[in-house]
């Protein structure tokens, strides 16, 4: 086959990827000449939260481990922290929620591979990506969620799911989505931003489509934008942080932000700018009324699924492929030698960046001690309080926040479960927002993106 002057650059870049990692081979060689391991490798799928914090804390705790991240984005990008760039608030950039993966690998001596990951052979312990095959001792999977528009819009064509995935950004994944939304809002008119919560089932970040229903209504109101943030929602008023969201948004937005709690939707159409749903009475109503509403900017977020990832692996899984775990370990139920962290675990932890960050952080003790053949305790440390802490920020001017902290507990039969809190600050004058609250809201994202990076 003949190769062109981009053929050969690219097979350059391979080649020096595969010097730099004993375990990488050449995606064109055979299965069998895939490299073996030293014995001591640990493959990391997604560099997102989970991923980049297990990678630096695997080599933390023990130097002589081979550490690969496989991530197919080529630049990070941070969900958390996000919808404040939508609600443009002060000295927030595009730039705060971006990093360059060679760094931290660099700086904590583990490889980094631009690949996209598309089988994993359990058996015989390879993984094969678009730029080649790698060998692992352990794996660890951190590939976080997938959209299920096909499951939950069984009658929508692909085509259609294309157009209205790209029209109406859900922006719970990292990457072009956020970056998509800002720029409907800086082009919008006069005219109703729709904001439609996932539907059903577990999702990524639960109080994020809230956060954002008060970010995107600061930027209305100081952009002096005519219109409303309409939420078309099915919880009926019962979504995470409820109290101290509904307080927030009748103290500061109540003419803009209008919340419909008993609402499905059944059809957008990103031609015509419209969003069609049944208006339910009650939650007893079975019969509602149909509507159709015009907007400038549609944040549609479909239901959430597991990456499709965990399911390469051949693990485990429930009905959304999230993984099943071996009691309250970081381990598959079903594979010794794999580990999943993240969003794509079934314990009862709520799906967030610091549930990620302290996940890893555990499941890098246990793989250290399995690799040195060590006994370790998974459910050592807990109850584990404050092992979750997640901040909302809900007011630009002045930039206050609220907050919900989880206590991670051992439940039922080996299970892993959570307490909630959401505590009013001293500074807040009786309300569950605060000024305070929002520094510290800035505080943690600092701190969580040092935590990766630095
Ligand atoms: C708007 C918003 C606000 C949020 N706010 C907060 C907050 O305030 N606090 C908080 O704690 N959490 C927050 N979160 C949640 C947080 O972002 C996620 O829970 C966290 O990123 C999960 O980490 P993860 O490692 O499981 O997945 P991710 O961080 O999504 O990482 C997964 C990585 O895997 C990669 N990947 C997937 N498939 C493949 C493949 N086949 N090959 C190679 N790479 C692959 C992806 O590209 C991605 O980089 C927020 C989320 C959103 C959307």
């Amino acid at each position: 086959m003949a190769m062109n002057r981009r053929d050969t650059f690219k097979l350059a870049g391979i080649a020096a990827v595969t010097a730099a990692m004993p375990g990488v081979a050449m995606a064109s060689e055979k299965a069998e000449a895939v490299k073996k391991t030293n014995g001591k490798s640990v493959v990391v799928i997604g560099g997102g939260f989970g991923g980049l914090t297990i990678a630096k804390a695997l080599k933390k705790l023990d130097k002589s481990l081979e550490v690969t991240v496989i991530e197919k984005n080529n630049v990070f990008m941070a969900c958390p922290f996000s919808n404040t760039l939508l609600g443009g608030l002060d000295n927030v950039a595009l730039d705060n929620f971006v990093g360059d993966y060679y760094q931290p690998s660099a700086a904590h001596g583990y490889s980094f591979v631009n690949a996209t990951v598309t089988a994993i052979d359990k058996a015989a312990k390879t993984v094969t990506t678009t730029e080649g095959s790698m060998s692992y001792d352990i794996l660890v999977l951190s590939p976080g969620i997938a959209y299920d528009y096909a499951g939950q819009f069984p009658k929508w064509s692909k085509e259609k799911i294309a157009e209205v995935s790209q029209a109406c950004p859900a922006g719970l994944i990292p990457g072009n989505e956020h970056i998509a939304l800002k720029r409907q809002l800086e082009d919008m008119d006069d005219g109703n931003i729709i904001i439609v919560p996932p539907a059903k089932g577990k999702f990524r970040c639960p109080p994020a489509p809230y956060e954002r229903t008060s970010m995107v209504a600061n930027y209305m109101k100081n952009e002096g934008i005519k219109g409303k943030v309409i939420v078309l929602d099915n919880k009926d008023g019962a979504f995470a942080k409820a109290a101290a969201f509904k307080e927030s948004w009748a103290d500061l937005f109540p003419d803009i932000i209008e919340y419909k709690g008993t609402t499905e939707v059944t059809d957008i159409d990103p031609k015509a700018k419209t969003i069609t749903y049944i208006e339910y009475a009650n939650i007893d109503d079975t019969k509602g009324v149909v509507k159709t509403e015009k907007y400038e900017v549609c944040n549609f977020m479909p239901n959430n699924k597991c990456s499709p990832v965990i399911e390469m692996a051949g693990i485990k899984t429930n009905g959304a492929g999230y993984a099943i775990m071996d009691g309250v370990s970081f381990r598959s139920a079903t594979d010794k030698n794999i580990y999943v962290i993240g969003d794509a675990v079934t314990h009862g932890i709520p799906p967030s960046g610091q549930t990620a960050i302290w996940c890893a952080h555990r499941a890098a003790r246990q793989i250290v001690d399995q690799m040195n053949g060590k006994a370790n305790d998974p459910a050592a440390g807990l109850p584990a309080n404050a092992a979750n802490v997640c901040y909302s920020m809900v007011g630009g001017k002045p930039e206050e926040a609220i907050m919900v902290t989880h206590e991670f507990i051992l439940g039922p039969n080996n299970t892993m479960g959570s307490v909630a809190s959401v505590p009013k600050p001293k500074d807040g004058n009786g309300k569950f927002r605060s000024a305070g609250t929002a520094k510290a809201t800035r505080e943690w994202f600092k701190g969580v993106m040092r935590e990766m990076f630095a």
